[in-house]
């Protein structure tokens, strides 16, 4: 294998909820492998996008609320526009909602279904559909989370809805590797983002932790990038409905 298998010079990748967290992480890891990155986000990704053009790469914001389908159609046609394209999708864009399934609100259960499964399908489905309608090679990453394989405490939506991306992980690569499209997850461990503010500021919760994670820290935004240029690559074009745990080794515990 030579490096080469890792270059993205010359591709697209639309990766949404960039502006911060692990989304940036990706892009970042991404852009250094030479792709242009199509940031779609809810607020302006100012910061992302001056860490990517300091790699030298193209740069492309899209405004997109993902609490629904409607803006999905205009977010393939603007890297169309500005890329001629787009080569890899990243779904990263998600929320999470804590309270004891006994109080659960029927809100907090329809907010984070939204966002995290239903637009990452339907986006999915419209990357496939603009990857078979051009004859191109495409590559998804969706963003599972340890909770695809463990229940959690307190989040029965966001357990749902990570559950739901592994299963939909496997369901699109079964129907769509035969027409060249890769579609893979990554679930990160424990990491430090805006995701987990509140249970590293929970003393007992964040102890607990800490504490199963061999390697012995939280991940950082950094720590995804190496997975998703292997998983965004021509590295990985036999790998198809996987789901990468990228943990510190938690699964392993
Ligand atoms: P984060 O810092 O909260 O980032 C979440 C991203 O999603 C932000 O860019 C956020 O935008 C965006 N987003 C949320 N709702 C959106 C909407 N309706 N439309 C468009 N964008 C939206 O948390 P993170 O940890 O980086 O999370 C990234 C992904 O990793 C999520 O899918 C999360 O479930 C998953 N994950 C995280 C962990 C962890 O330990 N941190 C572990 C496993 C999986 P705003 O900045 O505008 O809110």
């Amino acid at each position: 294998m030579s490096a080469s298998f890792f270059d993205l010079r010359g591709k697209t990748a639309i990766v949404t909820g960039s502006n911060t967290g692990l989304g940036q992480g990706m892009a970042l890891g991404l852009a250094a492998a030479g792709c242009n990155i199509v940031a779609v986000n809810r607020r302006a990704p100012e910061e992302t996008r001056r860490r990517v053009e300091e790699l030298g790469t193209g740069f492309l914001a899209v405004d997109a609320d993902l609490a629904s389908t409607a803006p999905i159609d205009d977010i393939l046609a603007q890297a169309e526009a500005r890329f001629g394209g787009a080569d890899i999708l990243v779904n990263n864009a998600g929320i999470i909602r804590r309270a004891d399934s006994l109080e659960f609100t029927e809100q907090d259960w329809d907010e984070v279904l939204d966002v995290n499964l239903k637009s990452l399908f339907f986006l999915s489905q419209a990357f496939a559909r603009h990857c078979i309608d051009g004859s191109r090679r495409g590559k998804i990453i969706n963003i599972a989370s340890m909770l695809s394989f463990q229940g959690g405490i307190r989040v029965p939506s966001y357990t749902a809805s990570k559950s739901g991306v592994l299963g939909l992980t496997r369901l699109m690569a079964n129907e769509w590797a035969s027409r060249g499209i890769n579609v893979n997850a990554i679930a990160p461990g424990y990491m430090a983002t805006n995701n987990t503010e509140a249970l590293r500021h929970d003393p007992e919760r964040s102890r607990e932790i800490l504490g199963r994670i061999p390697a012995g820290r939280w991940g950082d935004p950094e720590d995804l990038a190496g997975a998703a240029v292997f998983l965004a690559s021509s590295a990985s074009d036999y790998v198809h409905g996987h789901t990468l745990a990228v943990d510190g080794g938690w699964l392993a515990r």
